[in-house]
């Protein structure tokens, strides 16, 4: 059912779909709004909480999105197609489709977390005979502490930036964990202050209905008890000037692995909170799913084939030119 032509080009033939594609075709589906998995398809499927965000980061015209709710079949060219829930960001994604010829079946995950997520809708699970996954954690050490862990090292992060009379920064990607670290923050009664490529994000998940408290712009009166949110990027920027002293936690997953943790010198803490699942939760998926095939994409993709295959499973990761 589907052909692989590269990593990152995935094509489901009989449907002329291409699958999180990074450049522009005339039918793609898009798991998620994260520029990674997006390109300017002339037509693209995707979730209609995707197509918002599309619309609000990328200027998409309506006309270009083919938007599907949750657990809608939706029957093309002989084949059932339906989104599930991925877990990942908000409006994130899998991709399920049944050949109804053959009732053969192919489940294309984009990124997930099956982790709860504050921003995002409980990932669902559904069978499939060919599971193409994401394998971004895919070595044994990435294994996360509990998100009521990571969230409390948060608020310590800042109490205690706060104690030495600094201004608590948080660095997060605009869309996903941005939205996740602003709601955390709100639970523990610390004013989100974000800066505009998060709050315009923020303001889009508000209008989808995620449940994100109040925030400010750095330029307002803050209350004394704030945190700013950022995405990394802006650190070279000249944004925390007027600051005053400030301390910088970045939200990475990375920060399990310490020779990649080593490239955040310049940040004074690495707090392991993640949209992706981490490896004993891949492992789960492909427990919970039992398909009969598992492709690779994304990260550690051959050692994590390979201890599929330890445990019995016929993994690959995605190679050039293999026909499916
Ligand atoms: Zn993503």
């Amino acid at each position: 059912m589907l052909k692989i032509i590269d990593e990152h080009s995935l094509l489901i033939p009989d449907l002329e779909l291409w699958l999180d594609h990074r450049s522009a075709k005339p039918y793609g589906f898009v798991s998620h709004a994260h520029a990674d998995h997006f390109a300017r398809h002339q037509r693209i499927l995707c979730s209609p909480e995707t197509g918002a965000i599309l619309k609000k980061r990328y200027k998409v015209p309506k006309s270009h999105l083919q938007t599907l709710n949750y657990h809608t079949p939706f029957i093309y060219k002989d084949h059932i197609l339906e989104l599930l829930p991925a877990g990942h960001i908000t409006g994130s994604a899998m991709l399920h489709v049944t050949r109804k010829s053959d009732h053969t079946s192919l489940l294309f995950t984009g990124d997930f977390k099956t982790r709860p997520s504050h921003t995002a809708q409980p990932i669902a699970y559904k069978q499939a005979d060919h599971l193409v996954m994401e394998s971004t954690f895919g070595k044994p050490h990435y294994a996360m502490p509990s998100s009521e862990a990571a969230c409390s090292q948060l608020v310590e992060f800042v109490d205690q930036s706060l104690r030495d009379g600094c201004t608590p920064v948080l660095l997060a990607y605009s869309l996903g964990k941005a939205q996740e670290a602003h709601y955390l923050l709100g639970q523990n009664h610390i004013a989100p202050v974000l800066h505009p490529s998060v709050a315009s994000m923020s303001t889009e998940c508000i209008r989808l209905r995620i449940k994100l408290p109040d925030f400010y712009y750095l330029d307002e009166l803050c209350p004394e008890r704030h945190c700013i949110i950022m995405p990394p990027g802006a650190m070279k920027s000249n944004y925390l000037s007027s600051v005053g002293p400030y301390k910088t936690a970045m939200l990475t997953g990375w920060s399990l692995d310490h020779p990649r943790a080593s490239r955040y010198r310049d940040v004074n803490t690495l707090i392991p909170l993640s949209d992706h699942a981490d490896y004993p939760s891949l492992i789960a998926f492909v427990e919970t799913i039992a398909p009969k095939k598992i492709t690779t994409i994304h990260g550690f993709t051959h050692a994590f084939a390979a201890d599929l295959r330890e445990l019995g499973f016929d993994a690959r990761a995605a190679e050039k030119e293999a026909s499916n």
